[in-house]
């Protein structure tokens, strides 16, 4: 059976006493809470990482990188590389978002050797991917996700889908207070449920789950989350507050 999962994204925000007590309210929240099968990831800076991790010990929240190299190690001045990663007890890294593919120039071909190597290191993989509004106006969205996907993980074998979460955010939806609605939510997560299915078989694709990012509020979620392909939410602003980020998780 595919998880339900809400992952929070805190992006470039939160010093180290904001990481710890946003994360400790989170950890409070979950726990109160009555959601009982939802997984619960939060995503602060490399830098609060390891602190997040002590900070949530006890709790069910997981702690995921925001990015992470493809490299072992070596002269790549600024990076992070995956066992650093696992060494601070972080398994799970979101690879792929928009932030990093428009601002970073990450590629379908870089992103497939993160995946990789993620992959080799048992990691989970949450992966990003969605069109800009352009694609969108032009009717080219199925186009463009498609490619996305295959792009950077048709390379793999049935069995990794394991360890991969998708997240479909339109671009045009994240950070801009704009959602799609949940009809268009749906109607590409089937679209992507049916790419998987194509190439790796219905049996694959049903067991992954399949996210959408992009301004999802607690006025906005259950309705999102009510559509059959729709396992969760990628949450950007919302997630940076505790009550919100909760609310959320709480909207399954
Ligand atoms: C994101 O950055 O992944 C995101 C979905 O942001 P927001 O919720 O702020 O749109």
């Amino acid at each position: 059976m595919r998880k339900n999962i809400v992952a929070g994204n805190w992006k470039m925000n939160n010093d180290l006493s904001a990481s710890k007590k946003l994360a400790k309210q989170v950890a409070k929240l979950v726990k109160k809470s009555k959601v009982k099968g939802t997984k619960v990831i939060i995503a602060p800076t490399f830098v609060n990482l390891e602190r997040v991790v002590k900070a949530t010990k006890k709790s069910k929240v997981k702690v995921a990188a925001q990015n992470m190299h493809f490299a072992e190690s070596g002269a790549f001045t600024g990076e992070i590389a995956p066992g650093m990663l696992k060494s601070i007890g972080v398994k799970t890294v979101i690879l792929g978002h928009s932030e990093r593919r428009e601002y970073f120039g990450e590629d379908d071909a870089l992103l497939a050797k993160k995946v990789d190597t993620a992959l080799q290191h048992n990691m989970d993989v949450i992966f990003c991917f969605g069109e800009v509004l352009e694609d969108r106006k032009s009717g080219k969205q199925e186009q463009v996700v498609e490619s996305q996907i295959k792009n950077a993980l048709f390379h793999l074998e049935a069995a990794a889908f394991k360890n991969i979460v998708l997240a479909y955010e339109p671009v045009w939806a994240i950070g801009t207070g704009e959602t799609a609605s949940p009809e268009q939510a749906q109607d590409m997560h089937a679209f992507i449920r049916k790419t998987l299915s194509d190439k790796y078989g219905a049996n694959v694709a049903d067991e992954v789950s399949i996210l959408y990012g992009g301004s999802v509020k607690p006025a906005n979620a259950v309705e999102i989350f009510s559509k059959p392909d729709v396992d969760g939410g990628l949450i950007g602003g919302a997630a940076l507050n505790a009550e919100d980020f909760v609310a959320i998780v709480n909207a399954f």
